[in-house]
């Protein structure tokens, strides 16, 4: 019964490593065995609940293990709706590996038990403290990596998600009473009036769940990043690309067509958005392995993209197709499924410096110089608008700060400064599943 809420469950609710505070909870049906045992009888018998109380947390020989702050929460009043316990130490790894033990051995005649990771906020979840939505966001929350990540979680986890899901479910239900009294009573007049009430809802009802859809796409892009793939012919320009894009060198850049063997892959902070950019080796047909790997693996990556960038090089062939038509691809099996279709494709004309041309969008192309930055900022503004930003809520508190402004920039404009930052550098969609401490 690995997720019976029916025993205490314990476990540090701190990040691992030192601090200058740490945290134990228990949280049970019935704890007070425990407070007794870890604080004595006597004060646990004084603790008020919810009031910060001064004590000293003791082993099974009465001796101190630490000395801090003991909350007591009582059912329903706690963040998983049971009893709970924090008990603050100080935050050395083994002090509260003792305090954690001790938490354990004290509610043994219990079956207390190390709690699994997310358990206690499953337990607010099956004690309705929290719905499904709120669950998540507690998730995307701790996870965030920009600040509007962690607003748009935050706002979830007040509700507002779930306040849009339960407007749907009433306006569901009215269409659905309506549809049956159409059905019912077809005699009595209201078969044409009620029609067109009927589609007038559905119809409602339906640009509510695009709304609803959309804002959920937009949470998944705040959480997980913005997949981009650089592809196109050898030396078109990718590389360079994803280093003006990042700020800073981060992928080798030379004259000599196929010198990126490998997919590199960097997280770009965009005006508070994260791009995850997959820089991939040149398509081209070819008889080296090691190449061909790599181009494996850019298809691989091209099939997991939300956007593709298709580079193709301002001064190479006059027909400026997609890139994708113009490389040998003989050589690639089934490259067209593996591509996938599901990817937005924005093709992009690069070396601007050297054609001539203007930066910016034009004719459906985006015309940019990795080189001199020219047009970067339509490139980025571009990326916003293609993840949904600019239809972003503008009610956010702090709309003016530098990454928590959510609308689209303007075209060519307001993007500049925020391209160069960088979020952690190696964070993965895998990442949000090496979640740390178990006390959520
Ligand atoms: P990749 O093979 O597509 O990754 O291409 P690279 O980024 O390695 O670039 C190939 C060559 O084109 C390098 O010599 C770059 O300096 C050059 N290059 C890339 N972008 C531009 C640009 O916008 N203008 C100019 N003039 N040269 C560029």
């Amino acid at each position: 019964m690995p997720h019976s809420d029916e025993v205490p469950i314990v476990a540090i609710a701190t990040a691992p490593g030192r601090a200058g505070i740490g945290v134990v909870r228990v949280s049970g049906p019935q704890i007070d065995p425990v407070v007794a045992a870890v604080l004595g009888p006597e004060l646990a018998a004084r603790l008020r609940p919810r009031h910060a109380t001064r004590a000293r947390f003791l082993d099974a020989h009465q001796r101190v293990i630490d000395d801090g702050i003991a909350i007591l929460y009582r059912a329903p009043h706690s963040y998983t709706g049971q009893d709970v316990l924090e008990l603050q130490g100080h935050g050395g790894p083994l002090v509260l590996r003792m305090l954690q033990a001790r938490c354990l051995e004290a509610g043994r005649a219990l079956g207390a038990r190390l709690a699994e990771p997310g358990e206690f906020t499953l337990r607010a979840f099956l004690n309705d403290r929290i719905d499904l939505a709120q669950a998540e966001a507690v998730a995307d929350l701790i996870d965030a990596s920009t600040e509007a990540a962690a607003r748009s979680a935050s706002r979830s986890l007040a509700g507002e998600f779930s306040a849009a899901l339960a407007q749907l479910a009433e306006q569901l239900t009215q269409a659905r009473a309506l549809i049956e009294a159409t059905l019912d009573f077809p005699e009595e007049d209201l078969e044409e009036l009620g029609a067109r009430d009927v589609r007038e809802q559905v119809a409602s009802l339906q640009r509510s769940v695009d709304e609803v859809m959309r804002r959920a796409r937009l949470g998944a892009v705040l959480r997980d990043g913005l997949r981009v793939a650089l592809v196109g012919a050898p030396n078109v320009g990718k590389s360079s690309l994803l280093n003006a894009l990042a700020g800073q060198d981060v992928a080798i850049v030379t004259a000599h067509p196929g010198t990126t063997r490998d997919r590199i892959e960097r997280s770009i902070d965009i005006g508070g958005l994260v791009l995850n950019v997959i820089d991939t080796a040149g398509l081209r047909a070819t008889a080296d392995e090691v190449e061909q790997l790599g181009i494996d693996r850019t298809l691989a990556a091209v099939g997991e993209a939300d956007i593709v960038l298709e580079l193709v090089d301002a001064t190479a062939a006059p027909e400026r197709g997609s890139p994708l038509d113009s490389i040998p691809l003989a050589s690639i099996p089934d490259w067209r499924q593996r591509i996938g279709g599901h990817a937005a494709r924005i093709v992009v004309i690069n070396k601007i410096d050297l054609s001539g041309e203007l930066p910016g969008p034009n004719a459906g192309r985006l015309y940019i110089s990795a080189k001199t930055g020219a047009g970067l900022d339509s490139l980025r503004a571009e990326l916003l608008h293609r993840a949904g930003w600019d239809h972003a809520p503008s009610d956010r508190p702090h709309a003016g700060s530098p990454s928590g402004g959510c609308r689209a920039p303007a075209a060519g404009g307001a993007t500049a400064g925020a391209g160069g930052r960088r979020v952690a550098a190696g964070r993965t969609r895998a990442g949000r599943d090496h979640r740390t401490g178990h006390g959520r």
